[in-house]
């Protein structure tokens, strides 16, 4: 065995059995679930929703929870899942039954609320009540949290402090993109070690591809439904062949696969960034699953953490590294004042 292992490295880096590309082949996905009721968007928090229709997202969605954990049982893949902890409370058997898959269920705060409408303790208790409700249902620890949208910035550096006291050994909040509602652009684009005010954690960020000096969305959301197939696909391609690639965190809700679901009167561009592609969206996860091999969010932590002396160190509160987009004295100290 040892001396198979020995000839296939001693190949010239250009065969294509172990070139850039070959690589990238190896180098496992983490299919993530945000699992939450359909009317949870951001887009939709200004708008009072009908407590029959919030009954029929939540029903919608545990259908399409269920249909997730067929599609991948067939398959043999195993996932994350981060749940929110009203489900955990409103749904256990649904939490139980994804853990007793051997998917991961990790967590996706309480109940929505983004991070910067709390203030420290609000947060502290927020991720304590959600990964004990998650912890009580699923039957087993929680390692892994995932902000609602992507509220891990700039201005909530502390929220990586009560993470790291909270106990978690990872975080998946930190989008390295420019976009108008949440991102860190210049935060690194692969597993690494963000500092909040005091505290670090491990940090396995959504794919992206960087070209032509910007960092493109590509892990998920409205950009991966919206570009056909083929592009999205060639898009991860050469996101993997990064050098520091070890493996790609890609991100979608039961609600994009639930083509018949009833809409939420949302303005124009929200409508837009919300249903497009949803129709097509099941037979391409079918497409995806079918390409790549997978690997649950907290076993990729795992093999990060204990290669963390080499991993980058990446500060998100006062200091250093900030863009100059985003300069000023201490935005983060005052806006937690
Ligand atoms: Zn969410």
């Amino acid at each position: 065995m040892a001396d198979d292992a020995a000839t296939v490295t001693a190949r010239p880096e250009n065969d294509v059995a172990t070139g850039p590309a070959a690589a990238a082949r190896g180098k496992p996905m983490v299919l993530s679930f945000d699992v939450e009721e359909h009317h949870r968007i951001e887009a939709a928090s200004g708008l009072s929703i009908d407590p029959r229709l919030k009954a029929d997202y939540g029903d919608r969605m545990r259908k399409v929870t269920e249909w997730l954990l067929g599609e991948l049982a067939e398959r043999k893949i195993l996932a994350t899942f981060f749940v929110l902890g009203q489900i955990a409370e409103a749904l256990p058997k649904m939490v139980r039954a994804i853990a007793e898959a051997g998917h991961e269920v990790a967590s996706h705060g309480w109940d929505h609320r983004r991070i910067h409408l709390m203030d420290r303790d609000g947060f502290r208790e927020d991720v304590r009540r959600s990964k004990d409700a998650l912890e009580q249902a699923s039957g087993s620890l929680v390692a892994g949290y995932r902000a609602p949208t992507f509220s891990v910035v700039r201005r909530t550096a502390w929220a990586v402090d009560v993470l790291a006291e909270a106990g978690l050994l990872y975080d998946s909040s930190i989008y390295p993109v420019r976009h108008d509602r949440y991102g860190v652009p210049d935060a690194p684009r692969n597993p690494f070690l963000v500092r909040g005010m005091e505290r670090e954690i491990l940090e396995i960020p959504p794919a992206t591809l960087r070209l032509g000096g910007v960092n493109l969305p590509i892990g998920g959301g409205g950009y991966f439904r919206l570009l056909p197939y083929p592009v999205t696909r060639s898009a991860l391609a050469l996101a993997r062949r990064d050098e520091d690639c070890v493996g790609t965190m890609l991100y979608f809700h039961p609600w994009e696969f639930d083509p018949g679901q009833p809409v939420l009167p949302l303005k124009a561009l929200s409508r837009l960034r919300t249903y497009v592609g949803v129709g097509r969206g099941r037979r391409r996860l079918a497409a995806l699953m079918s390409s790549h091999s997978f690997i649950r969010g907290v076993d990729l932590a795992r093999l990060q953490f204990e290669r963390r002396a080499d991993l980058p160190r990446f500060s998100l509160g006062a200091g250093a590294d900030r863009g100059p987009e985003e300069a000023g004295p201490s935005r983060a100290r005052i806006e937690q004042a």
